[in-house]
């Protein structure tokens, strides 16, 4: 039996944020229609995976999970787990917004299953969280974050974005201080990302919007690691930082090459070497289920050498890279090849290698990009 992770992507959001490239929509005409839909989709993959893997982790990710009704939040994970097993202990994560939520709304997310809560905050600047066009205030994010504690949370995670447009380094750390004083055990920190066919996007090519370069950005992010360490937080993934005990187990699964069954729509499924992903829209995701019980676009095997990139990719960014394992999936020949590179990156104190495991100093984190372009 294989331990793996479970992602449900719920579209629906109140507005949709300039920088956001996930799926969503703001119509919610067709939430029930969803609903009947995910429980097709699920009997589906459970008569292929029930016998085969347990799931430890289920994750709400979206769009606004915590926009819904607890009561659905609930039906969902009572089916998911009537149809697949599950550990007694599974992590159950949904994603949460400021301004969707009370004290009471987030009980009733408890009493359903949900034991660990990430709330998008992103910034605890009023001019960031304006110009990201987020629904809620500094002082409402903060709020959220004492609600959702009281309301008796013990694994709570927040996510902050740093080199936004005008964002000094003075002005990033007092958003991570401002983190130090709420009741938190884990925090995502990322970079920006332009994407494609975003409002952002389209301001800054019309240059109405001018982003930070590279060196500033590098310079936030080197501030973001000195700062966790002393507070407690360790760093487990590039973007991610926690108490001990409190990393996220499903994003370990991505980042430890685990299989992840996901429903939804544009959800993507990685099971036993092959990766699928689902139609995005959410009729047609809809009219899929009704007629052939899936929602797949597309599929496909990667070839050996593609899974041995990413699998080194994902190692050295989280946990570090386990020589046995990575033999065990690939054969032998792979830090042969590397040690030389290896070896200088260990005499520069870039990475250290324990117990047969490859893994990232700070200042590595810092160059990893770099890196893993000259692992072969
Ligand atoms: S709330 Fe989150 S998912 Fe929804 S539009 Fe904003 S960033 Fe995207």
């Amino acid at each position: 039996m294989k331990n793996s992770g479970i992602y449900i992507h719920i579209p629906f959001c109140d507005h949709k944020c300039i920088y956001c490239d996930f799926y969503s929509i703001t119509n919610y005409q067709n939430i029930s229609a969803y609903l009947d839909s995910l429980k097709i989709e699920i009997d589906t993959y459970a008569a292929l995976y029930k016998d085969t893997h347990v799931f430890d982790s289920i994750f709400f990710g979206g769009g606004t999970p915590s926009f819904m009704e607890p009561g659905y939040i609930s039906e969902i994970i009572n089916y998911i787990k009537k149809n697949f097993k599950c550990t007694g202990d599974a992590e159950i994560t949904m994603e949460t917004n400021p301004g969707t939520v009370d004290e009471e709304k987030i009980q009733a997310f408890l009493q359903a299953g949900i034991n660990r809560i990430s709330i998008g905050i992103q910034s605890f600047d009023e001019g960031d969280l304006k110009f990201l066009t987020r629904i809620h205030s500094a002082g409402l994010a903060k709020q959220t974050v004492h609600t959702v504690k009281q309301a008796g949370c013990n694994n709570i995670s927040i996510d902050l974005i740093f080199n936004l447009p005008g964002q000094s380094k003075e002005k990033w750390r007092y958003n991570l201080e401002t983190a130090f004083t709420l009741p938190i055990d884990h925090i995502s920190a990322y970079s920006l990302i332009l994407e494609r066919g975003t409002i952002l996007n389209k301001l800054v090519l019309d240059g109405k919007v001018q982003l930070e370069g590279e060196e500033h950005d590098a310079g936030l992010y080197e501030e973001t690691i000195a700062f966790m360490a002393p507070k407690g937080f360790s760093q487990y993934e590039v973007s991610n930082f926690c108490k001990p005990g409190f990393e996220c187990r499903h994003n370990n699964h991505y980042w430890h090459y685990d299989d992840y069954l996901s429903f939804g729509t544009s959800a993507h499924s990685f099971m036993n070497g092959k990766r699928w992903w689902n139609i995005s829209s959410l009729n047609l995701y809809i009219e899929s289920v009704k007629h052939k019980k899936h929602a797949v676009a597309g599929s496909e095997v990667p070839a050996e050498s593609e899974r041995l990139n990413e699998y080194t990719m994902l190692a050295l960014r989280s946990n570090g890279i386990e020589i046995t394992r990575l033999e065990k999936l690939f054969g032998t020949g792979w830090y042969k090849k590397n040690q030389a590179y290896i070896g200088s990156l260990a005499a520069s104190q870039y990475i250290v290698i324990r117990d047969n495991c490859i893994s990232l100093t700070p200042a590595g984190y810092a160059v990893c990009d770099e890196i893993l372009v000259h692992l072969q």
